[in-house]
């Protein structure tokens, strides 16, 4: 992992922009949907807005068939038309019900919502990507749109620095109630929606699955009513969301990946994260080798440094079974 950066102190960085603090508070767009159905990519883009490039995901982490089928059900159930879909990942192709997936929304916009359009991003790399580019055209589904970047390059001096979190740039953004307005890509992209439930927006998403804040919202029921009854809802996730996200004030013409302290603490926090997961999962699978022996409910023992690691609870195993360990003494 890169070292984290001082940006304030740094004069090779400078702003790019930063919003108005006295603009207005962008409104989610709650027709449209980022699918983020996996976050594996292998192209390694820096300052990937959905941190692939330093985090890329597991298998816990991607979206499941029943997953989607239940929000696609839920959303006939509350007459709610979506307007546009997008499948993104990570590569979103690479997922491996990616068809199964694609079929669902298929058939949810022919027997419900029309006028849905169904976009699928690409990077477009690869003869993986190409020959699902070329089984997607000859498919001809209707409303599918593939958008690929065909990026021949993995420098991205484009992409703002999604891992420079804006209360790491300036004291104003830290002071007690100063409220985060969100950005465009609520607005203008839509809704975000992951493994583990919805977010105002896909970056969003990406973000918690980083920090573990738990900002999900299970049912797209609850944003609905918020809406309804003009709850702040998903406008509620844009303070602890946006004073992470490098959208909110990104530097720019970054052609390597920056990291910010705060973003740095979180990161080692999650490799300790999945690192105790591993240990649950091997705790299944005593053949093989492993780094970690578990000692008992709560704790491992890393033996590499011969020091004792805190588990996380049984709930957060991503799908694996309760614990049931042999402690070792
Ligand atoms: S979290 Fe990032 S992408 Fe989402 S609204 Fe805030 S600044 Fe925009």
């Amino acid at each position: 992992m890169n070292p984290p950066i001082n940006i304030p102190t740094n004069p090779a960085y400078r702003y790019h922009k930063a919003p108005d603090p006295n603009g207005p508070v962008y409104t989610p767009n709650i027709y449209q949907l980022e699918l983020e159905i996996n976050y594996n990519c292998g192209l390694g883009c820096n300052n990937c807005n959905r941190l692939t490039q330093i985090e890329a995901g597991n298998l816990s982490q991607m979206i499941t068939v029943k997953q989607l089928d239940d929000m696609l059900k839920e959303s006939v159930a509350l007459g709610h038309k979506w307007l546009k879909m997008k499948f993104i990942g990570g590569e979103a192709m690479i997922h491996p019900n990616f068809w199964e997936m694609l079929d669902l929304v298929c058939a949810y916009q022919q027997s419900f919502s029309p006028e849905l359009k169904i976009h699928i991003a690409t990077h477009g790399q690869g003869e993986f990507a190409r020959k699902c580019i070329l089984r997607l055209n000859a498919e001809r589904r209707p409303n599918v749109i593939i958008e690929n970047t065909n990026k021949t390059t993995n420098i991205r001096p484009e992409f703002d620095t999604m891992t420079v979190a804006p209360k790491d740039l300036r004291p104003e953004f830290n002071q007690p109630g100063y409220q985060y307005r969100g950005c465009w890509i609520p607005h203008w992209v839509g809704l975000g929606f992951n493994y583990q439930g919805f977010y105002v927006c896909g970056p969003g998403a990406g973000i918690d699955r980083i920090f573990d804040l738990g900002l999900m919202i299970a049912k797209l029921k609850t944003i609905l009513d918020d809406a309804k009854n003009g709850s702040p809802g998903l406008i509620g996730q844009y303070n602890p969301l946006c004073a992470l996200c490098g959208h909110y004030a990104p530097l720019n013409g970054v052609k390597t990946t920056l990291i910010s302290p705060t973003w740095h603490k979180a990161m080692v926090k999650y490799e300790k994260r999945q690192e105790a997961r591993l240990a649950l999962k091997h705790a299944y699978s005593p053949s093989q080798k492993h780094s970690l022996v578990v000692l008992g409910q709560g704790t491992a023992l890393r033996k590499s440094e011969k020091t004792v690691i805190k588990l996380p609870p049984a709930s957060d195993t991503g799908g694996l079974p309760p614990m049931r360990f042999k402690f070792n003494k």
